[in-house]
Order: C-alpha cells, then sequence, then structure tokens
C-alpha cells in the first residue's frame, strides 16, 4: 500500500467516526475565534469555552479589548495559564487590528501571523473555520497522531503542516485537524493509546510497533 492509499483509507475512517466536525472553541466572529485560540495555547478547549463564556459578555468587540485593563484582562483569563502573556497579547493585537486592519480579522496568512501572539496554529484555525481557506492546523493531538501513523517523521509543526498539506487533499484539510483531535481524545491518548480498540490499527506504524514491543 504507498503512503497516499494509505492516507486515503485513513481518512475515509476518520470521517465514517466522526464525521464532518466542527471547530470545538465557542465563537460567533472571527475575533472571538481569535482571541479564543490565542487563550488555548497551553489549555483545553472546555476550560477555554467556560472562561470565554463571560470573557465575551463583557468585551463585546476588538475595541473593549484594545482598551481593556491589563490587569483586569489577567485576572479573568487567570485560569488558561500564561495569562500574563496572553492578556497583553490579546490587547496589542487588538490594538493592531483597529490601527492597521479597521477593527477586522484578515484571513491573510502574513497579515495573521503579523499580529502578537498569533503563530501559525492560531492563523489556520481562523483562516479554516471562520473563512473556509483550506488550512492545516497542527496541535498536540494532530502531531502525535500523524507522526504514530506514519504520516510524518518530524516533530516540528511546521514541517508537520507542510508534509501533510503534500499528501492530504486540500479538502480535506480543516477536517483532518478536527478529527485527529477527536481521535486524540478518545483513542489516541497521549502516552496511554487504546491501539486494541483503534480502527486505524492496521495503517498505523506506531501503534504495530507499540503493540510488539508489549508482547
Ligand atoms: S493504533 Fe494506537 S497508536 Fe495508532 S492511531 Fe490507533 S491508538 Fe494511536
Amino acid at each position: 500500500m504507498t503512503k497516499k492509499e494509505k492516507v486515503a483509507v485513513v481518512l475515509d475512517l476518520l470521517l465514517e467516526h466522526y464525521g464532518p466536525t466542527k471547530c470545538y472553541l465557542n465563537h460567533e466572529n472571527p475575533w472571538q475565534l481569535l482571541i479564543a485560540t490565542m487563550l488555548s495555547a497551553q489549555c483545553t478547549d472546555d476550560r477555554v469555552n467556560l472562561v470565554t463564556k463571560d470573557l465575551f459578555q463583557k468585551y463585546t468587540s476588538i475595541k473593549d479589548f484594545a482598551e481593556a485593563d491589563l490587569a483586569e484582562l489577567e485576572r479573568e483569563i487567570h485560569s488558561t495559564g500564561f495569562y500574563h502573556n496572553k492578556a497583553k497579547n490579546i490587547i496589542a493585537c487588538c490594538q493592531k487590528l483597529l490601527a492597521e486592519y479597521e477593527g477586522e480579522v484578515p484571513s491573510d496568512l502574513d497579515a495573521l501571523t503579523s499580529l502578537a501572539g498569533v503563530g501559525r496554529k492560531t492563523a489556520n484555525v481562523v483562516r479554516g473555520n471562520w473563512y473556509g481557506i483550506p488550512s492545516v492546523v497542527v496541535d498536540t493531538h494532530v502531531k502525535r497522531v500523524s507522526n504514530l501513523l506514519g504520516l510524518t517523521k518530524n516533530q516540528d509543526p511546521v514541517k508537520i503542516e507542510f508534509d501533510l498539506m503534500k499528501i492530504v487533499p486540500k479538502e480535506k484539510w480543516i477536517d483532518i485537524n478536527t478529527q485527529m483531535i477527536a481521535h486524540g481524545r478518545k483513542i489516541c491518548i497521549a502516552r496511554r493509546p487504546k491501539c486494541g480498540e483503534c480502527f486505524l490499527f492496521p495503517y498505523c506504524t506506531g501503534g504495530q510497533k507499540l503493540a510488539k514491543e508489549t508482547k
């Protein structure tokens, strides 16, 4: 089986088990998605959704965040971790959106990554999930699952993004992220993958290697 054939089967199986998925971060507009994604670094989506429920009621626009009091915002997002940097970046990011982008969230990758605290992963979340632009998001689940499956040998998220873009058809770029997250949460759990009940086992080089080692 060639790598392309394997990818096609894996994508079909992921779709069959998890369906066309949607972004796990609650949002109603692009700036809410941008801020929620910034908050999600080193934090669970559930925790971010809990925090943004109140946060987006208090701050109802990019301008509100641009004018936020740093100490107050830090307190409000404290439970998401790395709150000092996150609060500082959110304020600086929103100030730049107001000053240079007329208060709109751009869809261009370079423009997005020029914003404070916005890397390729955050930019790709916004581009894919809000603007519908095919984008591969590499988070901790995608990194782990795609390595175990043998779809990449790289550990660097940007290299993994490019590896996946080469072998995954463009129309699947957005879904593969949310489906791999679902798989990483339910079955291919970090450090204790449930290979025995995994529908991807016949195609998974990492899972087969683990099974041999534990025999
Ligand atoms: S077979 Fe094991 S390692 Fe491979 S994807 Fe499934 S759970 Fe993860």
